[in-house]
């Protein structure tokens, strides 16, 4: 069975690519350079998405129709919408809507017209393997990042593993006025970003399970855009190598059950 990662970052997808697969295959189709190969003997298909929604959506698709991608776990960094958050905190998709997407009065706002549904919710086992992996990651948080400064420069100093709802749209949210809309219409919104939602979405569509697994880069306020790049390439792409490589050693030791809960082992917190 193989997996779909997906990746917004393109330091996360290189990392992921050189630091962790083995006998790593190129294609390029519809401007994605998609990557075939094995993460711990795991086969795998990855991609670097790049940004937004019509993007993400279309590298998701090829990752179905064209790879046989059974599941997709995507891998980013997000802006935070809730104040309880930190930069380097991670959430892991609970569920996801496109913030952007109005049809009304046809349909209720943030409702994706003609199937229904305006939450696609993340698949259980995914989470929990995503869980155990984004936590032993922040446990061992020091081991992978020996340089103090850069995370006195973040003020990253003991980051959480939150499980929550994420929007998507095509912005970069970049002001307390545009969270705050956001919030009004769904208050329980951890974190903001550009295509998790359109990766549920496709994945919905095909019954393909997925999770979206993002850190927190900035606060979506003003002063989001600062240090970006800097923040990708120095913190970004080792958690996403980690937390890729986390999931993919439990799959080798522990084996999947088709069908599992795990909602019971989490708050928002
Ligand atoms: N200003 C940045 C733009 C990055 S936005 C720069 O100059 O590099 C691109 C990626 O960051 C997307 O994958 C998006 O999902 C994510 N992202 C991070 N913070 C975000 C925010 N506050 N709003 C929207 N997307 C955000």
């Amino acid at each position: 069975m193989t997996i779909g990662i997906i990746g917004a970052m393109r330091e996360e997808v290189d990392s992921i690519r050189s630091d962790l697969m083995q006998n790593v295959r190129e294609t390029v189709i519809g401007g994605r350079t998609y990557y075939e190969g094995s993460i711990h003997d795991t086969p795998v298909v990855l991609v670097f998405s790049h940004w937004g929604k019509v993007a993400s959506a279309t590298s998701t698709t090829t990752l179905i129709n064209s790879f046989d991608a059974k599941e997709v776990i995507f891998t980013g960094v997000a802006g935070a919408t809730s104040s309880e958050l930190n930069i380097g905190d991670i959430v892991i998709s609970s569920k996801c809507y496109q913030h952007d997407m109005d049809a009304s009065p046809l349909f209720n706002k943030h409702e994706i017209p003609l199937i229904g549904e305006t939450f696609f919710s993340a698949h259980e086992e995914l989470i929990l393997e995503s869980k155990q992996s984004c936590s032993a990651m922040v446990l061992n948080f020091s081991n992978f990042f020996d340089n103090d400064q850069l995370m006195n420069d973040f003020a990253i100093s003991s980051p959480k593993v939150y499980l929550g709802v994420i929007a998507s749209g095509d912005q970069f949210i970049n002001s307390d006025e545009k969270v705050s809309a956001l919030l009004q219409d769904v208050p329980e919104t951890l974190a903001v970003e550009m295509e998790g939602a359109s990766v549920a979405h496709v994945c919905h569509e095909h019954n393909i399970p997925f999770v979206i697994i993002r850190t927190i880069s900035d606060k979506a306020d003003g002063k989001a855009a600062i240090d970006f790049p800097r923040f990708i390439s120095t913190v970004a792409n080792v958690y996403s190598k980690n937390i890729i490589d986390g999931i993919f050693t439990q799959r080798k030791s522990i084996p999947r059950k088709d069908k599992s809960t795990c909602e019971s082992f989490y708050s928002v917190k």
